[in-house]
Parts: C-alpha cells; structure tokens; sequence
C-alpha cells in the first residue's frame, strides 16, 4: 500500500507538476504507455484531453522568444488568438496590445518608426489601420527624400 502511494505522488509529480506526458514518462523510465496511462486512472489523476496536451506541447519545447530571420522579435504565446501555427505573435503587436488594452485586428500595421523591426519600445511603435495606409506612408516618405 505505500508503494502505491508513492507511486502516485511520484506520477503526480511527473504528469500534473512537471507537465510530462504519458508518452515522455513512458519512454524515460522505460515503462509502456498504456501502463502509464492505467497508473493515471487507477490512481484517479484525470488524464489530460488531446487538446490540453497539444496545449502543454510546444510550451516545453518552444523557446519563450526567437529571433525572425528578418530581425524581428517573436514571443510564444500559445494562448494569443492571433498566433502563428507554433503559437508565436510578433512582439511588436504585443507590446501594441497591451498599449492599446486589445487585441489588434489583422488589418492594423505596426510601424518602427526608427526601422529597427527589434526595437519595440512603445515610443518606437505606431499603428496603422491597414497595409494601405502603412505603404502610404512609407511612399510618402521615400517621396519626400527624393
Ligand atoms: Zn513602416
């Protein structure tokens, strides 16, 4: 009976705190899945759904911010509505949003107003309601030096 115990603490510990999955706890200690995932039941820990699991997935795999070979800066959140298939958002529409208290429609440009695309202070940001405006803009401008 204390081994059970332990048992279960030490699966609880490895699939709730740690957010393993059963394949990962499996394949580490050399167990089966479908063992593991008996464990779970038996010791009445609620196995995840597939979506919580793809959920958790990236989360551990994924680095918390990455660098576009264009130079910008990509933070992961895989909870933003607006997030590429990896669950990663531009940072500079992130730092927008929170400015902003919403989410930004997929209309509105970001602007860098001194064109470093990883600078994204506030102060550097300005939007846009749409890539007409934004284009318009950067004309504009070219015109201007010209
Ligand atoms: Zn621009």
């Amino acid at each position: 009976m204390k081994s059970l115990n332990m048992k279960r603490d030490w699966l609880y510990q490895k699939y709730i705190l740690e957010k393993m999955s059963t394949y990962e706890i499996a394949s580490i200690y050399k167990y089966s899945q479908k063992a593991v995932y008996n464990w779970l039941i038996k010791f009445g820990i609620k196995p995840r759904t597939k979506s919580q699991a793809q959920i958790l997935l990236p989360r551990r795999y994924n680095k918390p911010i990455k660098i576009h070979l264009l130079g910008y800066v990509l933070e992961f959140r895989p909870s933003h509505p607006n997030g590429d298939k990896h669950g990663y958002v531009l940072q500079h529409r992130l730092v927008m949003e929170k400015y902003l208290g919403r989410h930004l429609s997929s209309e509105e440009v970001i602007h860098h107003k001194n064109e470093m695309v990883y600078d994204n202070k506030i102060e550097n940001l300005e939007l846009f309601n749409s890539k007409r405006e934004h284009l318009a803009f950067h004309l504009k401008k070219a015109n201007r030096i010209k």
